[in-house]
């Protein structure tokens, strides 16, 4: 096959079944209400099933303990206890870490992946791929589960050559590779982790364009490959080859369960509290990556004043007024307090 798709998924949110209908708002497409995204918004909230969240395939617990020598991060990153002053610090100095990282990745990649070929094939891969313009690196915000992916296909072109165009003899056969890694930005935060990424995809393009191998992307001629480059890079560059993409991937948003402690980790702010509970207790979840701002008398000790009178009220006054739009009640609960 052209491309090698790495087998490492990560299984995201686990949907529940069979979720109950959100039933249709009262109002007509003639209404302005049927038209408010505010209202449309309160109505799927009020109507939609607390949603149960289920645990990550990846846990960083694990991973990192199977990396405790090579890994270059923080290990407050990762671990879920709460101490506020060292926790600012030390965010400060990974934000300025990342920022170094950013500026310094595409030039630390192209030398890395040169200095692999210089040394495990003796130049043979940039050889091969010389006439389409050598092994490309492409930076990718497409992928989002796996850390890299290599890219590899032969194109066979036939020549004649010009001074005997009769002979066939003188027909000369050619073979190009095109051959790329595609590097994902937001998996790749580290050099630890660049570097071990353009390490497992080079093995895979040694696979394809030395051993000629297509089928078996992790088998015994990769393996070999994996070897070299572990024996090679493994003391001075932490470079550790395996046939598993077992990145830790490093996710912008956290939440973590009050009661049990699992972590639920996401690459955007998918996860709301207020609708989503823990998969393995079913208690509520509090963001814990980036820690919210909470005003120091603990806003989160339970429900406010207002939003304990607001249930309260809410309840009197539909009974007052039946059949009112939920946006009406509000508004007129809101009105009282
Ligand atoms: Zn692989
Ligand atoms: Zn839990």
């Amino acid at each position: 096959p052209p491309s090698h798709i790495p087998q490492h998924q990560q299984p995201g949110l686990v949907s529940p079944k069979k979720l109950p209908r959100i039933p249709n708002t009262p109002h007509r497409a003639s209404s302005d209400a049927f038209w408010s995204r505010e209202f449309i918004d309160d109505w799927n909230d009020e109507h939609s099933p607390k949603k149960i969240l289920f645990p990550d395939a990846t846990k960083s617990k694990t991973t990192t303990a199977k990396k405790t020598t090579s890994s270059s991060k923080p290990p407050s990153t990762t671990t879920t206890t709460s101490k506020p002053p060292s926790k600012t610090a030390l965010a400060a100095s990974a934000r300025e870490a990342k920022k170094s990282f950013a500026a310094a990745k595409h030039a630390l990649a192209e030398s890395f992946l040169a200095e692999l070929d210089e040394t495990i094939t003796a130049g043979q891969l940039s050889a091969l791929a010389a006439s389409t313009g050598g092994i490309k690196l492409n930076w990718t915000n497409k992928l989002n589960t796996t850390a890299g992916r290599a890219n590899w296909k032969r194109e066979t072109v036939r020549t004649k050559a010009a001074a005997d165009p009769t002979s066939s003899a003188s027909v000369t056969t050619t073979t190009k590779h095109h051959a790329s890694i595609e590097l994902a930005e937001k998996v790749i935060d580290d050099e630890h982790r660049l570097l071990n990424v353009i390490a497992h995809e080079f093995c895979h393009l040694a696979n394809f364009m030395i051993s000629g191998v297509t089928t078996n992307p992790h088998g015994k001629e990769f393996k070999v490959w994996a070897a070299r480059c572990s024996r090679a890079f493994g003391e001075s560059r932490g470079i550790e080859v395996t046939t598993k993409h077992s990145y830790d991937i490093d996710f912008k948003y956290a939440w973590t369960c009050v009661d049990c402690g699992m972590e639920f980790k996401r690459h955007s702010r998918s996860i709301d509290p207020k609708r989503h509970r823990c998969g393995a207790c079913k208690s509520e979840l509090r963001q814990t990556k980036p820690v919210p701002r909470v005003a120091k008398d603990g806003g989160k000790q339970g429900p406010s004043e207002y939003q304990v009178f607001m249930k309260e009220q809410m309840a009197v006054v539909r009974g007052e007024n039946p059949g009112s739009p939920q946006k009406e009640i509000m508004r007129l609960v809101a009105g009282r307090w």
